[in-house]
Formats: structure tokens, sequence, C-alpha cells
């Protein structure tokens, strides 16, 4: 029946959107639910929740189909097998130290969530959508085949020192050796010692040259020209990493000079001249654990993937969850 009028019209008009606000508030669940299944996988593990920060969504997933997503953001696809099974054990180590049904802190983005996509909080995370832009048409099933096997064939696998799941930190390109983490943490940690790699070097940053002008480090180091001139490296670790520099009468942290000239490690050599500071940095991130770029190279020599992880997390061990 058609009503005619005004006032009709209103009437008419009002439980129409009253409708149509209750049919979204019934299917806003039934969204919510598709996204936090997406990427399932057909075996079932361990729940995990994720909240990507980046897409501004909830992911409820499967352990394992996570750590593909991760695998994906934290170690170039094109690696070496071995190298990407040791960097899922990583992974899978690193994850399990931060679900919440095993006491771990979660995130702080949401309540429920176990991990973010944020990488200073969590490890990287990228979706499969996100995936499909990171590569191009002709990688896409290739990488992704060889990142779910380099998953699958170390399924439920982590390290373990003293029974606990390990601390398991990584970074790009060591160059000079890995670092002690008390040298960098200021607390010693077992498993976390300096060791020798010498098979980075074919990492894009294995090298980085750089030029400041003695005004620039005058001013980035709020000093005057005449102590920047002064500035020289006080203390280095045995892997020659610089731990503190000095300026005149006072010391500079050495992660803190790292901060301010923004080097890609600490690992750094300096050479004065008349113009300016010359610096020589080696490898990038900190140093402690295992060298993504050293574990590729350990793995084209041949190396499996426990023998890499054991050589650069010392003194720990294996073991597997059962699912
Ligand atoms: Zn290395």
């Amino acid at each position: 029946m058609v009503i005619r009028g005004e006032e009709g019209i209103i009437l008419s008009v009002k439980p129409m959107v009253y409708m149509l606000l209750f049919m979204l508030m019934g299917l806003a669940p039934v969204v919510w639910f598709r996204h936090l299944n997406e990427g399932a996988g057909a075996a079932r593990t361990l729940p995990v929740v994720l909240v990507s920060q980046t897409e501004r969504k909830m992911y409820r997933l499967d352990l394992e189909d996570y750590l593909v997503g991760v695998l994906a953001a934290e170690m170039p696809a094109r690696f070496e097998l071995e190298a990407l099974k040791a960097q899922a054990v990583a992974a899978r180590t690193v994850a399990l130290g931060r679900m919440k049904r095993f006491g771990g802190r979660g995130s702080r983005y949401h309540q429920d969530a176990d991990f973010s996509d944020d990488p200073n909080e969590s490890q990287a995370w990228l979706s499969p959508k996100q995936l499909r832009t990171k590569w191009n048409y002709w990688e896409y099933g290739s990488f992704y085949r060889k990142i779910r096997r380099a998953v699958a064939e170390t399924r439920g696998i982590v390290m373990v020192y003293n029974g606990k799941p390990i601390d398991a930190v990584f970074h790009s390109t060591c160059g000079v050796g890995t670092e002690a983490a008390v040298n960098v943490w200021k607390h010693d940690v077992p498993y976390l010692q300096r060791v020798p790699c010498g098979v980075d070097s074919h990492s894009p940053r294995y090298k980085q040259q750089l030029f400041f002008r003695w005004d620039d480090v005058a001013r980035r180091l709020r000093i005057s020209v005449a102590e920047a001139r002064t500035l020289k490296i006080a203390e280095m670790t045995q892997s020659g990493r610089v731990l503190r520099l000095a300026c005149g009468s006072r010391y500079i942290d050495g992660q803190e000079f790292r901060k301010v000239f923004q080097l890609n490690s600490n690992a750094v050599r300096l050479e004065k001249t008349p113009a300016g500071l010359r610096m020589e940095v080696t490898g990038y991130g900190h140093g402690v654990g295992m060298c993504q770029y050293g574990a590729d190279g350990l793995a084209k020599r041949g190396w499996k993937y426990q023998q890499i992880l054991a050589h650069y997390y010392q003194g720990i061990g294996f073991r597997k969850i059962k699912y």
C-alpha cells in the first residue's frame, strides 16, 4: 500500500531506516567473523588472534598460518630454503613466547590479540592481500609455496633453553660476527653470545660509507665544532662494535651514536679529514642472535636449519609442540 502525504512518507521512511540499521547490525558479526577466519589452513594447530595495524583488521588464525605471513615479511623469499626454515623456527619460538594462553603479554593494540603486525611490538606480518603487492604476479605462486614449505617442514618446532622457549632475536647482517646481548641490552643471555659469521657479504647492506661535515657532527651531538674534532672511539666490543666514544671530557654511548647518525649498525670505523668525519659502517642491525644473510650464506654452503640455529643461538635445544 502506498502512503501519500508528507507525514505518511516520513512515517514510512523511518521504519525503513531502522530496518536497514538493524540489518547492518546483524551483518557486522558476520563480516567480522569472515575476517577472523581468513587464511585458515586445513589442519588446526593453535588458534591465535592478530590485530593488523596497517589494515585496521582483526584476524583469527592458526599459528602455523600466522607464521607464513611473518616469514614472508621478515626474510626475503628468494633466500635458501634452509635459511627460511631457520627463520620459521625463530618466528615460531618468538610467537610462542608472546601468546596470551602461555602467559605472554599479547598486543597493546587490542586486549584479545596475541600479536600485532607492528614490528616494533611483535614480528612483522603481511596478509595474503599485502603479499600480492609485495611480490609481483610472476613471483607470488612460487614464493608463497616456498614460504609455506619452510613453515610446514618445521611444523611445531621451537628452540628452548633450560626447557623454556628462547628469546629468538635476529638481525639482517652482522658483518663482523654477531654480538653478545650484554653489549647491546646490558643483560647477559647465555645463548646470545658472540659467534663468527663471515658468510653474509652478499647482503646489500654489508657496507655503508658516510661523510659528515664537522659542523654537522657538532650539531648532531650538540657540542661545539672544536669539541667534535676531538671525537674518538673509547671502547669497542671484541667483535668490533663501538661501545663508547670520547669527545672532549665526556662520553657518548655507542647505541646513542648509532641513532644520532642513523647508522646501519654500530660496527663503525672513523676517519677524520680536515672537512669532516668519514665513517665506514659494517652490517645492518643490532647484531644479536641469528644473522639472516649469514643464515642464507650457511644454507648455500649446505648447512641444515638446525645447524644454522645451533650456531647463532649457542647451547639451545629443539622441542616439537604437539598440536
Ligand atoms: Zn653475519
